[in-house]
Protein backbone atom coordinates (compact mmCIF):
# COMPACT_ATOMS: atom_id res chain seq x y z
CA UNK A 1 0.00 0.00 0.00
CA UNK A 2 1.06 3.30 -1.20
CA UNK A 3 0.61 6.78 1.29
CA UNK A 4 -2.95 8.08 0.21
CA UNK A 5 -3.72 5.28 -2.10
CA UNK A 6 -7.01 4.90 -0.47
CA UNK A 7 -7.39 8.69 -1.59
CA UNK A 8 -6.64 8.24 -5.13
CA UNK A 9 -9.56 5.84 -5.22
CA UNK A 10 -12.17 8.87 -5.21
CA UNK A 11 -9.88 10.73 -7.44
CA UNK A 12 -7.66 12.63 -4.60
CA UNK A 13 -4.16 13.25 -4.59
CA UNK A 14 -2.23 13.44 -1.09
CA UNK A 15 -0.23 16.66 -0.36
CA UNK A 16 2.61 17.34 1.36
CA UNK A 17 1.46 19.16 4.67
CA UNK A 18 4.18 20.98 5.89
CA UNK A 19 1.83 23.38 7.57
CA UNK A 20 0.91 21.45 10.70
CA UNK A 21 -1.94 20.17 11.71
CA UNK A 22 -4.95 21.97 9.90
CA UNK A 23 -8.37 21.36 9.59
CA UNK A 24 -8.10 22.38 5.74
CA UNK A 25 -5.37 19.73 5.12
CA UNK A 26 -6.93 17.25 7.00
CA UNK A 27 -4.92 17.33 10.18
CA UNK A 28 -2.05 15.18 11.36
CA UNK A 29 -1.44 11.68 10.42
CA UNK A 30 -2.22 9.38 12.74
CA UNK A 31 -0.02 7.09 15.00
CA UNK A 32 -0.56 3.53 13.61
CA UNK A 33 -1.26 2.53 17.29
CA UNK A 34 -3.86 5.02 17.08
CA UNK A 35 -5.43 4.02 13.89
CA UNK A 36 -5.04 0.38 15.12
CA UNK A 37 -7.08 0.95 18.30
CA UNK A 38 -10.04 2.87 16.21
CA UNK A 39 -10.59 0.41 13.78
CA UNK A 40 -10.80 -2.43 16.71
CA UNK A 41 -13.46 -0.25 17.95
CA UNK A 42 -15.12 0.37 15.46
CA UNK A 43 -16.14 -3.67 15.86
CA UNK A 44 -18.01 -3.84 19.13
CA UNK A 45 -20.68 -1.62 20.41
CA UNK A 46 -20.74 -0.12 23.90
CA UNK A 47 -22.72 2.37 26.24
CA UNK A 48 -21.60 5.32 24.91
CA UNK A 49 -22.28 7.34 27.90
CA UNK A 50 -20.01 4.45 29.89
CA UNK A 51 -17.54 5.15 27.87
CA UNK A 52 -17.72 8.85 28.12
CA UNK A 53 -17.50 8.24 31.90
CA UNK A 54 -14.40 6.11 31.42
CA UNK A 55 -12.71 8.64 29.22
CA UNK A 56 -13.50 11.03 31.90
CA UNK A 57 -10.93 9.22 34.31
CA UNK A 58 -7.86 9.23 31.70
CA UNK A 59 -8.37 12.76 31.40
CA UNK A 60 -8.75 14.04 34.74
CA UNK A 61 -5.63 11.80 35.22
CA UNK A 62 -3.83 13.92 32.48
CA UNK A 63 -5.15 17.21 33.61
CA UNK A 64 -5.80 17.26 37.17
CA UNK A 65 -8.94 18.68 36.60
CA UNK A 66 -12.02 16.78 38.21
CA UNK A 67 -13.79 15.79 35.24
CA UNK A 68 -13.33 15.33 31.69
CA UNK A 69 -15.31 14.28 27.96
CA UNK A 70 -14.03 14.23 24.80
CA UNK A 71 -15.90 16.38 22.42
CA UNK A 72 -15.67 16.22 18.50
CA UNK A 73 -12.99 18.97 18.64
CA UNK A 74 -11.91 22.06 20.48
CA UNK A 75 -14.43 24.23 18.85
CA UNK A 76 -17.17 21.49 20.12
CA UNK A 77 -15.85 21.66 23.74
CA UNK A 78 -16.10 25.55 23.82
CA UNK A 79 -19.72 25.08 22.16
CA UNK A 80 -20.53 22.46 24.86
CA UNK A 81 -18.61 24.21 27.52
CA UNK A 82 -20.28 27.53 26.95
CA UNK A 83 -23.34 25.91 26.99
CA UNK A 84 -22.77 24.62 30.67
CA UNK A 85 -21.80 27.54 31.60
CA UNK A 86 -25.45 29.03 30.42
CA UNK A 87 -27.46 26.13 31.87
CA UNK A 88 -25.86 24.25 35.13
CA UNK A 89 -27.51 21.69 35.56
CA UNK A 90 -31.20 23.42 34.92
CA UNK A 91 -32.62 21.04 32.26
CA UNK A 92 -35.14 23.24 31.20
CA UNK A 93 -32.59 25.54 30.00
CA UNK A 94 -31.03 23.30 28.41
CA UNK A 95 -33.94 22.58 26.42
CA UNK A 96 -34.59 26.26 25.60
CA UNK A 97 -30.96 26.96 23.86
CA UNK A 98 -30.29 28.76 21.91
CA UNK A 99 -33.06 30.61 23.27
CA UNK A 100 -31.99 32.17 26.53
CA UNK A 101 -35.11 34.44 27.44
CA UNK A 102 -34.07 34.40 31.14
CA UNK A 103 -30.76 32.98 31.49
CA UNK A 104 -27.31 34.69 31.39
CA UNK A 105 -26.87 35.86 27.73
CA UNK A 106 -23.67 37.53 27.80
CA UNK A 107 -20.02 36.16 27.52
CA UNK A 108 -17.26 38.88 28.70
CA UNK A 109 -14.04 38.23 26.53
CA UNK A 110 -11.13 40.71 25.97
CA UNK A 111 -11.34 42.75 22.42
CA UNK A 112 -7.83 41.06 21.57
CA UNK A 113 -8.76 37.59 22.05
CA UNK A 114 -11.67 37.88 19.27
CA UNK A 115 -11.21 34.84 16.79
CA UNK A 116 -13.14 32.84 14.28
CA UNK A 117 -13.14 30.22 16.42
CA UNK A 118 -15.75 32.38 18.93
CA UNK A 119 -18.37 31.42 16.40
CA UNK A 120 -18.87 28.10 18.96
CA UNK A 121 -19.73 30.58 21.97
CA UNK A 122 -22.38 32.24 19.87
CA UNK A 123 -23.69 29.19 18.73
CA UNK A 124 -24.89 28.74 22.29
CA UNK A 125 -27.58 32.41 21.62
CA UNK A 126 -24.45 34.12 23.71
CA UNK A 127 -23.47 37.55 22.68
CA UNK A 128 -20.14 38.40 23.65
CA UNK A 129 -19.36 41.70 25.52
CA UNK A 130 -15.94 42.60 24.28
CA UNK A 131 -13.60 44.53 26.51
CA UNK A 132 -10.77 46.87 26.37
CA UNK A 133 -8.47 47.76 22.80
CA UNK A 134 -6.08 45.96 21.96
CA UNK A 135 -3.19 48.48 21.76
CA UNK A 136 -0.66 46.56 21.42
CA UNK A 137 -1.45 45.03 18.16
CA UNK A 138 -3.50 48.21 16.23
CA UNK A 139 0.33 49.93 16.97
CA UNK A 140 -1.17 52.36 18.83
CA UNK A 141 0.14 51.59 22.26
CA UNK A 142 1.43 49.39 24.95
CA UNK A 143 -1.09 48.26 26.28
CA UNK A 144 -4.13 45.61 25.95
CA UNK A 145 -7.44 44.59 27.89
CA UNK A 146 -6.38 45.38 31.63
CA UNK A 147 -7.64 43.17 34.86
CA UNK A 148 -10.55 45.96 35.87
CA UNK A 149 -12.32 46.17 32.41
CA UNK A 150 -13.10 42.32 32.58
CA UNK A 151 -14.47 43.22 36.36
CA UNK A 152 -15.95 46.08 35.46
CA UNK A 153 -17.68 44.88 32.12
CA UNK A 154 -19.03 41.67 34.34
CA UNK A 155 -23.21 41.94 35.31
CA UNK A 156 -25.63 39.96 36.37
CA UNK A 157 -26.30 38.82 32.66
CA UNK A 158 -22.53 37.12 32.24
CA UNK A 159 -22.95 33.66 32.18
CA UNK A 160 -18.94 33.30 31.38
CA UNK A 161 -15.80 34.51 30.64
CA UNK A 162 -14.09 33.52 27.99
CA UNK A 163 -10.28 33.62 27.62
CA UNK A 164 -8.59 32.16 24.15
CA UNK A 165 -4.90 31.18 25.74
CA UNK A 166 -2.08 31.92 23.73
CA UNK A 167 1.41 33.08 25.13
CA UNK A 168 1.01 36.68 24.85
CA UNK A 169 -2.73 36.50 25.87
CA UNK A 170 -3.58 39.43 28.25
CA UNK A 171 -4.45 40.03 31.04
CA UNK A 172 -2.98 36.84 32.42
CA UNK A 173 -5.43 34.25 33.39
CA UNK A 174 -4.50 34.17 36.61
CA UNK A 175 -5.95 37.82 37.04
CA UNK A 176 -8.22 36.92 34.91
CA UNK A 177 -9.75 34.06 37.72
CA UNK A 178 -9.21 36.11 40.64
CA UNK A 179 -12.26 38.32 38.95
CA UNK A 180 -14.05 35.84 38.09
CA UNK A 181 -13.97 34.16 41.24
CA UNK A 182 -14.86 36.95 43.23
CA UNK A 183 -17.93 37.52 40.66
CA UNK A 184 -18.69 33.55 41.21
CA UNK A 185 -18.62 33.59 37.29
CA UNK A 186 -17.41 30.69 35.24
CA UNK A 187 -13.89 30.73 33.07
CA UNK A 188 -13.95 28.80 29.89
CA UNK A 189 -10.30 28.85 28.06
CA UNK A 190 -9.38 28.09 24.61
CA UNK A 191 -6.45 25.98 24.82
CA UNK A 192 -6.60 24.37 21.52
CA UNK A 193 -3.03 24.75 20.45
CA UNK A 194 -1.31 25.37 23.72
CA UNK A 195 0.24 21.57 23.15
CA UNK A 196 3.12 21.17 23.65
CA UNK A 197 4.21 21.47 25.97
CA UNK A 198 2.31 18.50 27.52
CA UNK A 199 2.74 20.94 31.01
CA UNK A 200 0.14 22.55 29.53
CA UNK A 201 -2.75 19.55 29.60
CA UNK A 202 -2.35 20.32 33.25
CA UNK A 203 -1.50 24.36 33.23
CA UNK A 204 -4.85 25.94 32.59
CA UNK A 205 -6.65 23.85 35.50
CA UNK A 206 -3.79 24.55 37.97
CA UNK A 207 -4.25 28.64 37.13
CA UNK A 208 -8.40 28.07 38.11
CA UNK A 209 -9.73 27.67 34.62
CA UNK A 210 -13.49 26.45 35.27
CA UNK A 211 -13.36 24.59 31.99
CA UNK A 212 -10.80 24.34 29.55
CA UNK A 213 -11.26 23.00 25.98
CA UNK A 214 -8.17 21.05 23.80
CA UNK A 215 -7.71 19.76 20.56
CA UNK A 216 -7.28 16.15 19.94
CA UNK A 217 -6.56 16.66 16.11
CA UNK A 218 -3.60 18.79 16.73
CA UNK A 219 -0.26 17.82 18.44
CA UNK A 220 -1.91 15.21 20.89
CA UNK A 221 -1.66 13.40 17.38
CA UNK A 222 -5.81 11.82 17.81
CA UNK A 223 -8.40 11.89 15.24
CA UNK A 224 -8.58 14.89 13.15
CA UNK A 225 -12.57 15.30 14.26
CA UNK A 226 -11.59 14.79 18.10
CA UNK A 227 -11.17 17.45 21.31
CA UNK A 228 -11.10 17.17 24.98
CA UNK A 229 -13.39 19.16 27.46
CA UNK A 230 -11.97 19.48 31.34
CA UNK A 231 -12.83 21.04 34.21
CA UNK A 232 -15.35 21.38 37.00
CA UNK A 233 -17.26 17.79 37.65
CA UNK A 234 -20.54 20.10 37.64
CA UNK A 235 -19.87 21.83 34.55
CA UNK A 236 -18.76 18.94 32.57
CA UNK A 237 -21.62 17.32 33.55
CA UNK A 238 -23.79 19.93 32.22
CA UNK A 239 -22.02 20.11 28.90
CA UNK A 240 -22.19 15.92 28.73
CA UNK A 241 -26.30 15.87 29.05
CA UNK A 242 -26.22 18.41 26.41
CA UNK A 243 -23.76 16.69 24.37
CA UNK A 244 -25.24 12.84 24.53
CA UNK A 245 -28.00 11.03 23.18
CA UNK A 246 -30.69 11.28 26.04
CA UNK A 247 -33.13 9.06 24.68
CA UNK A 248 -33.71 6.34 27.65
CA UNK A 249 -36.71 5.02 28.55
CA UNK A 250 -35.48 5.77 32.55
CA UNK A 251 -33.04 8.08 33.02
CA UNK A 252 -32.07 7.12 36.73
CA UNK A 253 -31.35 3.80 35.99
CA UNK A 254 -29.11 5.35 32.63
CA UNK A 255 -26.33 7.49 33.28
CA UNK A 256 -22.61 6.41 35.15
CA UNK A 257 -22.71 8.49 38.18
CA UNK A 258 -18.92 8.87 37.39
CA UNK A 259 -20.27 11.09 34.70
CA UNK A 260 -23.44 12.77 36.27
CA UNK A 261 -25.01 12.13 39.69
CA UNK A 262 -28.81 11.25 38.71
CA UNK A 263 -29.45 12.56 42.14
CA UNK A 264 -28.94 15.93 41.04
CA UNK A 265 -31.52 15.80 38.25
CA UNK A 266 -35.31 15.24 38.43
CA UNK A 267 -35.29 13.40 34.38
CA UNK A 268 -33.65 13.83 31.03
CA UNK A 269 -33.70 16.72 29.02
CA UNK A 270 -33.74 16.04 25.63
CA UNK A 271 -31.14 15.74 23.37
CA UNK A 272 -29.17 19.03 23.66
CA UNK A 273 -27.54 21.76 21.69
CA UNK A 274 -24.77 19.54 21.41
CA UNK A 275 -26.66 16.81 19.92
CA UNK A 276 -24.85 18.02 16.39
CA UNK A 277 -21.51 17.89 18.31
CA UNK A 278 -21.45 13.78 18.21
CA UNK A 279 -18.64 12.26 19.22
CA UNK A 280 -18.29 8.68 18.16
CA UNK A 281 -16.92 5.29 19.97
CA UNK A 282 -13.90 5.51 17.47
CA UNK A 283 -12.88 8.73 18.26
CA UNK A 284 -13.32 8.24 21.87
CA UNK A 285 -10.72 5.64 21.94
CA UNK A 286 -8.50 7.22 19.14
CA UNK A 287 -8.03 10.35 21.72
CA UNK A 288 -7.24 8.15 24.91
CA UNK A 289 -4.59 6.57 22.95
CA UNK A 290 -3.53 9.08 21.15
CA UNK A 291 -3.32 11.17 24.41
CA UNK A 292 -1.33 8.00 26.43
CA UNK A 293 1.31 7.81 23.41
CA UNK A 294 1.60 12.02 24.03
CA UNK A 295 1.72 12.11 27.49
CA UNK A 296 4.31 9.20 28.01
CA UNK A 297 6.57 10.08 24.96
CA UNK A 298 9.93 11.80 25.40
CA UNK A 299 9.17 15.37 24.71
CA UNK A 300 13.04 16.43 24.52
CA UNK A 301 13.38 13.31 22.11
CA UNK A 302 10.11 14.11 19.98
CA UNK A 303 11.89 17.82 19.26
CA UNK A 304 14.70 16.81 18.51
CA UNK A 305 13.24 14.02 15.95
CA UNK A 306 11.70 16.82 14.43
CA UNK A 307 14.51 19.60 14.99
CA UNK A 308 16.82 17.21 12.91
CA UNK A 309 14.23 16.11 10.42
CA UNK A 310 14.17 20.41 9.50
CA UNK A 311 18.36 20.21 10.09
CA UNK A 312 18.07 17.78 6.91
CA UNK A 313 15.73 19.85 5.15
CA UNK A 314 18.07 23.40 5.34
CA UNK A 315 21.18 21.25 4.65
CA UNK A 316 19.25 20.23 1.27
CA UNK A 317 18.13 24.01 0.76
CA UNK A 318 21.20 25.70 1.11
CA UNK A 319 22.34 28.14 -1.39
CA UNK A 320 18.10 28.63 -2.38
CA UNK A 321 18.58 31.84 -4.18
CA UNK A 322 17.04 35.16 -2.90
CA UNK A 323 16.30 32.90 0.56
CA UNK A 324 17.46 32.85 3.73
CA UNK A 325 17.00 29.59 6.56
CA UNK A 326 16.95 29.75 9.85
CA UNK A 327 16.01 26.64 12.55
CA UNK A 328 13.66 28.29 15.02
CA UNK A 329 11.33 27.87 17.83
CA UNK A 330 7.75 28.12 16.54
CA UNK A 331 5.40 27.95 19.41
CA UNK A 332 6.72 24.67 21.32
CA UNK A 333 7.77 23.10 17.81
CA UNK A 334 10.75 24.01 15.82
CA UNK A 335 10.03 25.30 12.62
CA UNK A 336 12.66 26.18 9.39
CA UNK A 337 11.66 29.78 8.20
CA UNK A 338 12.60 30.70 4.60
CA UNK A 339 12.76 34.43 4.61
CA UNK A 340 12.64 35.75 0.93
CA UNK A 341 14.52 39.51 0.39
CA UNK A 342 11.62 39.81 -1.76
CA UNK A 343 8.72 39.75 0.05
CA UNK A 344 6.25 39.46 -2.71
CA UNK A 345 8.14 36.60 -3.98
CA UNK A 346 6.92 34.58 -0.44
CA UNK A 347 3.47 34.99 -1.88
CA UNK A 348 3.91 33.66 -5.26
CA UNK A 349 6.28 30.78 -4.00
CA UNK A 350 3.60 29.52 -1.76
CA UNK A 351 0.87 29.57 -3.96
CA UNK A 352 2.80 27.74 -6.99
CA UNK A 353 3.79 25.14 -4.19
CA UNK A 354 0.36 24.68 -3.37
CA UNK A 355 -0.90 24.27 -7.06
CA UNK A 356 2.17 21.93 -7.90
CA UNK A 357 2.45 18.17 -8.29
CA UNK A 358 2.97 16.93 -5.34
CA UNK A 359 1.13 19.86 -3.53
CA UNK A 360 3.48 21.39 -1.04
CA UNK A 361 1.87 23.70 2.35
CA UNK A 362 3.49 25.84 3.68
CA UNK A 363 2.68 27.99 7.14
CA UNK A 364 1.85 31.15 5.40
CA UNK A 365 1.66 33.18 9.54
CA UNK A 366 4.88 35.35 8.35
CA UNK A 367 3.91 35.95 4.55
CA UNK A 368 3.55 39.68 5.65
CA UNK A 369 6.81 39.87 6.71
CA UNK A 370 8.43 37.63 3.53
CA UNK A 371 8.63 34.42 5.24
CA UNK A 372 7.38 30.68 4.78
CA UNK A 373 7.58 28.28 7.47
CA UNK A 374 8.28 24.81 7.19
CA UNK A 375 6.42 22.98 10.24
CA UNK A 376 7.38 19.24 10.65
CA UNK A 377 4.22 18.35 12.55
CA UNK A 378 2.68 16.33 9.80
CA UNK A 379 5.71 15.98 7.81
CA UNK A 380 6.40 11.91 6.88
CA UNK A 381 10.05 11.39 6.63
CA UNK A 382 9.64 10.53 2.89
CA UNK A 383 8.16 14.11 2.12
CA UNK A 384 11.14 15.49 2.91
CA UNK A 385 13.09 15.04 -0.64
CA UNK A 386 10.01 15.71 -3.00
CA UNK A 387 9.51 18.85 -0.58
CA UNK A 388 13.46 19.69 -1.54
CA UNK A 389 12.86 19.15 -4.84
CA UNK A 390 9.84 21.40 -5.28
CA UNK A 391 11.57 24.14 -3.79
CA UNK A 392 14.52 24.30 -5.69
CA UNK A 393 12.52 24.12 -9.32
CA UNK A 394 10.27 26.84 -7.87
CA UNK A 395 13.06 29.31 -6.42
CA UNK A 396 15.59 28.47 -8.40
C1 LIG B 1 -7.49 24.79 16.19
C2 LIG B 1 -8.16 25.76 17.08
C3 LIG B 1 -9.49 25.60 17.45
C4 LIG B 1 -10.37 24.50 16.89
O1 LIG B 1 -9.94 23.23 17.21
P1 LIG B 1 -10.67 21.96 16.55
O2 LIG B 1 -10.18 20.81 17.35
O3 LIG B 1 -10.25 21.93 15.12
O4 LIG B 1 -12.13 22.16 16.69
C5 LIG B 1 -10.04 26.50 18.33
N1 LIG B 1 -9.32 27.52 18.83
C6 LIG B 1 -8.04 27.73 18.47
C7 LIG B 1 -7.30 28.88 19.07
C8 LIG B 1 -7.40 26.85 17.59
O5 LIG B 1 -6.13 27.05 17.25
Amino acid sequence: MTLGEVYERFGVRRLINAKGPATRLSGAPMRPEVAAAMAEAAQACVDIAALQAAAGEVIARYTGAEAGIVTSGASAALLVGAAACVTGLDLAAMARLPDLAGLKGEAVMARSQRNQYDHAIRAVGLRIVEVGLPDRVAGAGVRDTEAWEVAAAISDRTALIHYVAQPWSRPSLEEVVEIARAAQVPVLVDAAAQLPPKANLRRFVDAGADLVAFSGGKVIGGPQASGILCGRKDLVAAAALQMLDMDYPDGSQALPPELIDPSLLPGLPPHGIGRSCKVGKEQIIGLLTALELFVSEDEAAQLGLWASLLGEIRGDLAGLPGVHLALRDGGGVPVLALAFADHERAREVLLELARGDPAVHLEAAELDTGRLLIDPVCLDAADAAPLVSRLWQVCA
